[in-house]
């Protein structure tokens, strides 16, 4: 017999008097973080340290964070903590990375240079170059940042674009790796984020790439008869005040972009499949750069709930066979944060078992995606469930009664 667990320990020997093996239920990594992050209160600066490491370990990246805080209020000098939420030394103060970037603008800008393309030009060229960009875009981005794979075109300030660039740079080996280095489908090529501000002027540019009215709930759209992601800010308030937020939303959408470019639209995969895989990039997006897997649930996040009731009310079978159009239906809400954890625990639950079959499973453009393929492939329903089911329950869903619980504080 072969026993998969992810919080239990088997004692085989000096076992119960039926002489069956004793399953002994052990601690989750969540139940572990909330057992001793209590204890940490004027504990040394390694223990806090040592929980952080810990939950980076297993990908608890909110709790991480938490950690690390909690370790600054004790000790605001504190460099590894600091570095780790991001701050940069400068003479001797710790100032947060984006306000370098904003003092590095305005200096630039004094000094009569823009950020366009590669880095800081004379703005006279990057004048040229935005008139020519604006040509083809049918808009005026502010500024346009580039790395390898990503080119952002952006309305925002310089700090925000400047983080995405690094989120978006961090996005693209995230995503070959989520696949696996077997997988035959093709290193895709670039991809174009566009960054509005309002809405009016994204509405003029879907009218003149899309032919069509801007539909109401068109608030960030991936076209997919280009290479590019166009993410509109006004539509979406919460992303005016959040970095993470709006990099959690390009990234998602990036998932997206690249799938299309893998497969050349030859075929079309289950929504289940292309919103799960972009869902788990885009929760695991930790600002500058992406924990695959991160399980990461913000306070406000609905999602969290919805996936609670989700597990009740949507068998696995139902989602599978869900098609483009029911997908998007009424059961929306169910079905996005379904996918989202059905694709971590395939990718992570049961100690991975899953995952090769999984990745072979999305890569397989020939036999497609049915249910029928999924349970040939990869596990039969009946035998997942169960264990997909407590994968969520053990997981996900302590971490939203935790998050609640620290909204009503
Ligand atoms: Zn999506």
């Amino acid at each position: 017999m072969v026993l998969w667990t992810a919080g239990a320990t088997c004692a085989a020997q000096g076992s119960g008097a039926s002489g069956a093996p004793v399953l002994e239920r052990t601690e989750t990594p969540l139940e572990r973080y909330q057992r001793e992050s209590p204890a940490l209160v004027n504990r040394p600066e390694a223990d806090y340290l040592a929980l952080a490491a810990f939950c980076r370990e297993h990908r608890l990246v909110q709790q991480e964070a938490t950690v690390l805080k909690r370790l600054l209020r004790a000790n605001p000098e504190q460099a590894e903590a600091r570095e780790r939420l991001g701050f940069v030394r400068d003479g001797k103060k710790w100032i947060e990375a984006a306000e370098l970037w904003r003092r590095e603008t305005r200096e630039r800008e004094r000094a009569g240079e823009a950020c366009y393309g590669e880095g800081w030009i004379p703005k006279a060229e990057a004048e040229a170059r935005l008139k020519e960009d604006a040509s083809a875009l049918g808009w005026a981005p502010r500024l346009r940042l580039d790395t390898k794979e990503v080119r952002i075109f952006s309305a925002a300030e310089y700090p925000t674009a400047r983080a995405l660039a690094e989120a978006a740079a961090a996005m693209v080996p995230a995503y070959r790796a989520m696949d696996g280095a077997a997988c035959p489908l093709k290193v895709p090529r670039s991809v174009r984020v566009c960054l509005f501000e309002d809405r009016k002027t994204w509405a003029a540019v879907y009218r003149k790439l899309i032919g069509e009215e801007l539909p109401d709930y068109g608030g960030s759209c991936y076209h997919d008869l280009t290479d590019t992601v166009y993410i509109c800010m006004d539509s979406l308030p919460a992303l005016k005040t959040s970095d993470a937020g709006l990099a959690e939303v390009m990234v998602h959408e990036m998932v997206h972009a690249l799938d299309e470019q893998a497969l050349k639209g030859l075929a079309l995969r289950p929504k289940w499949v292309e919103e799960g895989r972009a869902e788990y990039l885009g929760h695991g997006t930790w600002l500058r750069g992406i924990v695959p897997g991160a399980v990461m649930l913000e306070k406000t996040d609905g999602r969290g709930q919805a996936l609670g009731d989700a597990i009740l009310k949507v068998s696995l079978a139902e989602l599978l066979d869900t098609d483009r159009e029911t997908f998007y239906g009424e059961k929306m809400k169910f079905y996005y944060p379904l996918s989202w954890a059905l694709v971590h625990f395939l990718l992570h639950g049961e100690d991975g078992r899953h995952a090769e079959a999984f990745r072979a499973f999305v890569c397989d453009t020939e036999r497609g995606w049915s249910r029928d393929v999924f349970e040939a492939r990869v596990a039969k329903l009946a035998e997942i469930e169960p264990g997909f089911k407590t994968y969520v329950r053990e997981l996900f869903l302590p971490l939203v009664r935790a998050s609640q619980g620290l909204e009503r504080k």
